[in-house]
């Protein structure tokens, strides 16, 4: 996942990483169809493959990815506000630093809290 968001600097990075128990081994990139930086939006068609590519595996979405290629890894409005479920965590990789900063949050309608993240890879 912090490979893929740096290949596509300067452009943000969406996608989902799942897993079973709550345990993240798989990340699946969607392809961000916005024409504007520091945004992004997924057609329906991507979120629907990605969420079939995981089923297909046995997994479950832990949690929504994307990538602040220049600021810090905190939900904006716009973050909170497509957030599409309060059961998937909300997972913000910034590039701002030199070293990828990775933050989790639970998103309850437009608060959010910072949770620890359990990546396996
Ligand atoms: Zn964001």
């Amino acid at each position: 996942m912090i490979q893929a968001g740096l290949q596509n600097l300067p452009n943000e990075t969406c996608g989902f990483l799942s897993g079973k128990y709550n345990n993240i081994t798989t990340w699946t990139e969607m392809k961000n169809s916005s024409t504007t930086p520091n945004s992004f939006f997924i057609k329906k068609e991507f979120v629907e493959e990605a969420l079939k590519t995981i089923e297909i595996i046995g997994e479950e979405v832990i949690a929504l990815a994307h990538s602040h290629p220049t600021s810090n890894p905190i939900p904006s409005y716009l973050d909170l506000r497509s957030h599409p479920d309060s059961t998937v965590k909300m997972v913000i990789v910034s590039y701002k630093y030199k070293n990828p900063l990775i933050k989790c949050y639970d998103i309850n309608k437009l608060t959010y809290k910072e949770v620890p993240i359990y990546v396996n890879k």
